[in-house]
């Protein structure tokens, strides 16, 4: 036994434990930590520690590392650049249940217990070299008890008679399954009976339903035709042939939603799969791309795995243990997928790259595009990019050639691009000397549009019924007593909200400050629009779709799955109206409020109104039903509202990108965002005085603070911020080698920040 560093996923530092003598870095082991059981990740042996007495480790839970080299490295890639434990890296991609079966003999009569016994670890770690490189099998190496398929999963009612006793929840569940011939989809299951998953739960463990995950319902999910016959346009093509395979190379796939990006995806996988290797396909979101799957399925029967950010441990580990033995070459999964152990991936897709669901918000902050691009050049294979409205980190990589641009500019389904106006409120407010909501345009063409029986959606980024109140008298705001933020008022629960803490309190009668009867509502959000929409329009079916109406898992699907078949007549929502799913009969989208998003102090505030308006004006028109989109904007000549009217990405990219490098922001400068709370703002940020002092000693850095967060108190707790800014990634990892920041200790990192944050 010998001093060995293990990371365990604590807020602690490594520790040394006394492990046996070449135990190789990756193995998973058991160690106690203040006599409690925790597991660990070997770093290597600790050539530094004295011979103060240290703790043996309890077990050794891997035979050898079991994630792939590359994937190992990746990983320990992930750790060092977001300063994070190997250990907390890995515990996005490996379940800890994910067990060896250290006593089943192999197939030649020897257990791997015999081996551990022994101590000859050498002879295991060439026993998981030959596995991990498809010279040995080792059928017998996981535990599979309780494993079931990855997929979609369903529900079936099982034989046991419906009882006589059951609860409220329990009877909508079992007479919804017995409605629907005794099987459904669970998300579709949870809607029908207006239940939360736990309900499943229990009746599961009674034996009066099972759940299953099945992959073919992914095409059963929808009756859809999927063309597989598909032939790919001379542009398409090109694209495809542009990508080398089996070698390093970054490509950035511009076309507008419909250009027929998914088809080069699909050619380039199946070129993948016939050179024997594998696809690593990644999706913001995996519950808004049912399409996607259906398609991919119906190209690849039986040879997609899906993972998922909602699954439970056992499905988790059930599609670890598929990757790990081979069983899907093409695994479709969200940002975290990015660290999956898939062996010898040949293809790496990052659909829709823009997306900010790529970037993690909670440590480790890693950002699943750029880790990407590092496992591509680790695996050797191609790395593509897609989007209609790319990141300007990814534009200007392929303008400065780094990337190679493949650009498709025609929409081969012969459906055009809405036609998109702008409605200046200003001139509204001038002639109806109010505020005004709907333009009366907008009113007209929603008349109009519901009167032919198409489809509307109507998009304002804020919920709630008025985002704030005030008294009229003194000009109070009625803010949140835990955080530096106005309260929200809901008028269906007639609650004030806090959204950042969940703080909520009775609306006052009065001002609470000086007790004036004139408080008033300012700003509407998409409760009140629901209730003035359906005054407006009294017969239209009307439904509202943000954070307070879709809080159980799968009502958001089940939501937009009814919009798309017809059920719905006018969509309002938040930002999630923006992805997925298409509907047939969506001929307009209103913009009620295009200037909200611009008004945070944020050097992304731009880009990301931009893609938000572009994403959700690409919603609007089919082939055979063209689409319009009313903008309406109280600042019509801000660049980000200007281009995406003319939905003009390289406009607005070449006025964007100048700004960005006269301020030094990114993509021409590096960002790393220190934060830190206390109970003072002072004691917030005296830490990140010192981590300043210690950053001051190193050259090229741009320091800016301490300061405040924008967002300067939440849940009681003040919060500070240093931003340092550098020409070069590599400079900042040197500052966290240089001036490290203590793990559980009282500064976090953010690296590459998409903003400031709340
Ligand atoms: P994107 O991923 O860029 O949004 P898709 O690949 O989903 O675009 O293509 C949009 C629609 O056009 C799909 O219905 C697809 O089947 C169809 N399509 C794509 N390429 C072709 C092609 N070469 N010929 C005919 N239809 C195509
Ligand atoms: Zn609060």
């Amino acid at each position: 036994m010998i001093p060995t560093r293990i990371d365990l996923p604590r807020p602690l530092p490594p520790l040394t434990y006394l492990a046996p003598e070449g135990l190789p870095a990756g193995v998973r082991v058991q160690v106690r930590l203040r006599n409690s059981p925790a597991w660990g990740v070997v770093l290597g042996p600790d050539p530094e520690s004295g011979p103060h007495r240290l703790k043996p480790i309890d077990a050794v839970l891997d035979p050898f590392p079991l994630l792939p080299p590359k994937v190992l490295a990746l990983q320990g890639f992930a750790a060092g650049y977001y300063h994070a434990g190997l250990s907390h890296v890995m515990a996005l991609a490996l379940p800890q249940s994910v067990k060896a079966d250290w006593a089943t003999p192999l197939e030649d009569g020897r257990r791997l217990s015999d081996l551990r016994d022994a101590g000859d670890w050498e002879a295991l770690r060439a026993l998981g070299e030959a596995w991990h490189e498809g010279r040995a099998s080792l059928p017998t190496l996981f535990h599979r008890r309780g494993l079931r398929g990855a997929g979609i999963t369903e529900v079936r009612r099982t034989d046991q008679p419906h009882p006589l006793k059951v609860t409220a929840l329990q009877g909508r569940v079992l007479t919804a399954l017995e409605g629907q011939g005794g099987a459904m989809l669970e998300v579709d299951l949870l809607a029908a009976a207006q239940v939360g998953a736990s309900v499943l739960a229990t009746l599961e463990r009674h034996g009066l339903i099972e759940r299953a995950k099945r992959l073919d319902l992914m095409t059963q999910r929808r009756d859809e035709r999927i063309d597989k016959t598909i032939l790919l346009n001379e542009e398409q093509q090109r694209a495809a042939e542009a990508v080398a395979p089996g070698t390093f190379g970054a490509y950035l796939l511009h076309g507008v939603t419909g250009s027929g990006k998914t088809e080069v995806y699909l050619e380039l996988a199946e070129r993948t799969l016939a050179s024997g290797r594998r696809v690593l396909w990644l999706v913001p979101e995996i519950g808004l791309t049912p399409r996607l799957l259906a398609r991919l399925e119906a190209r690849f029967p039986g040879q997609v795995a899906v993972g998922h950010a909602g699954l439970n441990a056992t499905e988790k580990q059930a599609d670890v243990v598929r990757l790990l033995e081979n069983g899907a070459p093409i695994f479709v999964g969200v940002r975290n997928a990015v660290l999956a152990p898939l062996r010898d991936a040949g293809l790496i897709i990052v659909d829709e790259e823009q997306e900010a669901s790529y970037k993690s918000e909670e440590h480790p902050r890693l950002h699943a595009r750029d880790l990407a691009i590092k496992r591509a050049q680790l695996e050797d294979c191609p790395v593509v990019l897609g989007s209609a409205t790319p990141s300007l980190e990814s534009w200007e990589a392929a303008r400065s050639g780094r990337y190679r641009l493949l650009r498709l500019t025609q929409r081969p389904a012969g459906s055009r691009l809405p036609e998109v106006k702008v409605v200046d409120l200003r001139e509204c407010y001038k002639e109806a000397r109010k505020k005004v909501i709907f333009a009366p345009l907008l009113l007209k063409v929603m008349k109009d549009t519901l009167a032919r029986g198409e489809q509307a959606m109507l998009l304002l980024n804020r919920r709630g019924f008025e985002n704030f109140w005030m008294c009229r008298a003194c000009g109070e705001t009625l803010d949140c007593p835990h955080c530096a933020v106005s309260l929200t008022y809901h008028k269906g629960p007639y609650r004030l909200r806090c959204h950042l803490c969940g703080f909520e309190a009775v609306p006052p009668e009065a001002c609470p400050k000086c007790g004036a009867e004139h408080l008033r509502g300012v700003g509407e959000g998409t409760e009140q629009i629901e209730d003035l929409l359906q005054a407006q329009f009294p017969g239209a079916r009307i439904l509202r779709l943000d954070r307070d109406t879709t809080q159980r898992k799968g009502l958001l699907e089940a939501g937009l799955l009814a919009a798309e078949r017809g059920e719905v007549d006018v969509l309002v929502g938040t930002q999630m109206l923006a992805k997925g799913h298409t509907f047939p009969r969506l001929t307009l989208v209103g913009i009620l409020n295009a200037d909200l998003g611009l008004k945070v102090s944020d050097f992304r505030a731009g880009e990301r109104t931009f893609h938000l308006l572009t994403q959700v004006a690409g919603r609007a028109g089919r082939a055979d039903l063209p689409g319009r989109v009313l903008l309406q904007t109280y600042s019509p000549e801000h660049p980000a509202i200007v281009h995406a009217v003319a939905q003009d990405f390289q406009a607005f990219a070449a006025e964007e990108l100048p700004y960005r490098q006269g301020m030094g922001y990114p993509p021409y400068t590096f960002l790393s965002l220190y934060r830190s709370e206390g109970e003072s703002p002072s004691t917030a940020r005296e830490p990140l005085h010192r981590l300043k002092a210690r950053l001051d000693l190193i050259q090229g850095l741009r320091i800016l603070g301490p300061l405040d967060a924008p967002v300067p108190k939440v849940k009681d707790r003040y919060r500070a911020q240093l931003l340092v800014k550098a020409p070069s990634r590599a400079l900042l990892t040197e500052a966290l080698r240089q001036a490290p920041i203590a793990p559980g200790g009282p500064i976090t990192l953010d690296r590459d920040p998409l903003g400031f944050g709340a």
